[in-house]
């Protein structure tokens, strides 16, 4: 199609997990929260239902912004929010990476980022983890000052200059990984690069462990979170940015004006306010994921300490195929996610059901590695 944008018409696209008819698999794989949300989630919708929706929404969502003002110890204007995080990462990509510069992210982590600088025109330059999923030294260093360096380094194919690195994409605890790298690291990462950092904290409810507080002190590091994980609202798509009121402000006039609609913003309000919930949950997903990881251990995976909502399993031996694994699980009703990266690994992320759910599918696994496949 030559009217499309080069850029765009190279892309592969965001392929994202599959999503069977309700009841036709357990869905262990896209992360999403096994639970039912806080009832005081669905009393809010049918208060906003009640009231109709013939008006716009409070276009920035001032009602939200409010109460994780509160639950974070900021002013309202540090946070933005966001139709998903997925949009939160859009406007934080379109407000500060343009054409031919760079995005770093390490690799592998969750695939959109690429994506998302590939619309840009902006190059993505993906840093591996080490072995043990912290990042090498190279992250930490301008790009030009290790061009030759043995990572994939993709992006910078004809030198680029060090002040082309323009936004920094940290997913903490990661995925597919589930790792979590500690305040030191990334208060690095901000202090040695030349540009804003994004800390992804998707998961970071089930860690018990966040950066709010380096935000606070570092005017360059932002936070992006999602009630689709740990609030077990996936459906309804909220995230929101936490960031120094400077960068909102500029994040503000990339945005849609109503990127957010009245039932999610009365939704993830009271959401984010029933905190007790939200423990009671966490706690329930970390036992079951302990769990989880201890018996794929034992059946010889080899799984890094997930502080996620899902476990990274790897086969250490060539001999077992991970997407055979993967089809047996799904010929027998699990979902897992079977993820493939190229030039790298592969491996199966199981995300964290009901106990009965992990359960039957730790049997299942067990079964196909006991029997002659
Ligand atoms: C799930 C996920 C998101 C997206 O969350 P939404 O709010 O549903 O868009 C962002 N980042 C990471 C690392 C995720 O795993």
């Amino acid at each position: 199609m030559s009217f499309v944008r080069p850029n765009v018409e190279a892309m592969a696209g965001y392929v994202p997990g599959e999503q069977p008819k309700e009841g036709e698999a357990v869905k262990l794989n896209t992360n999403e929260n096994p639970y039912r949300a806080s009832e005081k989630v669905y009393d809010a919708i049918r208060a906003v239902a009640d009231r109709g929706l013939s008006r716009y929404p409070n276009s920035v969502g001032q009602e939200f912004r409010e109460a994780a003002a509160e639950l974070y110890g900021v002013e309202p204007n540090w946070i933005m929010c966001g139709n998903g995080s997925d949009d939160i990462l859009t406007i934080l990509t379109r407000t500060f990476v343009g054409e031919n510069q760079l995005l770093r992210l390490p690799y592998p982590s969750y695939i959109l980022y690429k994506s998302l600088a590939e619309i840009q025109g902006a190059r993505a330059e993906e840093v591996y983890f080490q072995d043990d999923w912290t990042l090498s030294d190279y992250f930490f260093q301008p790009p030009a000052a290790a061009p030759t360096a043995p990572f994939r380094v993709n992006a910078l194919e004809g030198g680029v200059a060090p002040d082309s690195l323009r936004l920094v994409y940290l997913p903490n605890p990661n995925s597919p990984s589930g790792t979590l790298l500690p305040l030191e690291t990334i208060e690095k990462v901000a202090n040695n690069l030349p540009c804003p950092v994004l800390i992804d904290e998707a998961y970071a409810d089930f860690a018990g462990f966040d950066c709010v507080e380096l935000v606070k002190r570092n005017p360059r590091v932002m936070i992006s979170r999602t009630l689709s994980k740990s609030y077990a609202l996936a459906g309804l798509r909220f995230g929101f940015l936490i960031a120094n009121p400077e960068i909102i402000e500029e994040t503000m006039k990339v945005k849609d004006s109503y990127n957010c609609d009245a039932i999610s913003i009365a939704a993830a309000t009271a959401a984010i306010r029933d905190q007790e919930w939200l423990q009671a949950t966490v706690q329930k997903i970390v036992a079951t994921r302990e769990r989880l990881q201890k018996r794929m251990r034992e059946l010889g995976f080899v799984v890094p300490d997930s502080r996620a909502n899902f476990t990274w399993n790897q086969w250490p031996d060539p001999e077992l195929s991970c997407e055979d694994l993967y089809l047996y699980l799904k010929k027998n009703g699990f979902l897992v996610r079977y993820m493939k990266y190229p030039a790298w690994s592969d491996g199966l992320r199981i995300s964290v059901g009901t106990d009965e759910q992990i359960d039957q599918c730790l049997d299942l696994v067990e079964k196909y590695l006991t029997k002659d496949n």
